[in-house]
């Protein structure tokens, strides 16, 4: 894969966020990685969605040094870099401040899997991580902020969670493509909006049960997925 067929993708996915309705004014970003190459492209910093280009697309390899583009890229780069770094079977990373999905990061509570619509996209609760401390935001805090994401996921797989919502700042998804971590970014603000407004009907509301999220996640996900056209036609 050349670096152009790199910003192709990742400009196309971040036209998805304005279309998808994610982004309110320049909050949110999108990554794509050649694993091959160890370069990712990177949405710069402060552009006008209206106005990107694929050849505005920042690419940074996996040591964090600029190798293509002019423009500055995003600010959170580096916590782009530290999944990539971490999580090795993901090509794509979006950060977003969709509305719900922050009101949670905000209140510093995970999204509790109280549906199937959650549990066709995440293996259980998307979780929230701890605060950053002081000398984390005062030192390198966009890379601090990708390292309390590694900590949250030491006993989950980011395969089977592809969103995480960082304390006080909104939530990070990813996946296999581009596209892919835009649509994970998508289903964790829908999650976020149904599960907000069925705990305000019944702050109760209990997680739906394992049999149950089995069955909707493991019939999309993993090596016995059934859901959907397979090319063999069953
Ligand atoms: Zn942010």
């Amino acid at each position: 894969m050349s670096y152009r067929d790199i910003q192709a993708e990742c400009c196309e996915a971040n036209l998805l966020l304005p279309r998808y309705g994610l982004v309110d004014l320049t909050f949110g970003n999108v990554s794509v990685l050649d694993r091959a190459a160890g370069v990712f492209g990177i949405k710069p910093s402060g552009v006008d969605y209206a106005k990107l280009t694929p050849a505005d697309i920042v690419l940074v390899d996996l040591d964090g040094q600029q190798v293509g583009g002019t423009l500055r890229p995003s600010s959170d780069t580096p916590t782009h870099l530290r999944l990539f770094q971490a999580f090795p079977d993901i090509r794509a990373v979006v950060h977003t401040h969709s509305r719900n999905a922050t009101a949670f990061a905000q209140a510093g509570c995970g999204i509790p899997c109280l549906g199937t619509t959650h549990a066709d996209y995440f293996y259980g609760e998307v979780p929230v991580t701890r605060p950053l401390t002081p000398p984390e935001i005062a030192t390198a805090y966009e890379w601090e902020t990708g390292n309390v994401i590694i900590e949250r996921f030491r006993s989950l797989d980011p395969a089977r969670i592809s969103a995480v919502l960082v304390h006080g700042h909104g939530p990070f998804a990813w996946g296999p493509s581009g596209a892919k971590a835009v649509e994970n970014a998508f289903a964790l603000e829908l999650i976020a909006e149904m599960t907000l407004k069925a705990q305000q009907l019944n702050p109760a509301a209990l997680p739906i049960s394992r049999e149950l999220l089995d069955k909707h996640f493991l019939r999309k996900h993993g090596p016995d997925a059934s859901y959907g056209q397979k090319e063999n036609g069953s």
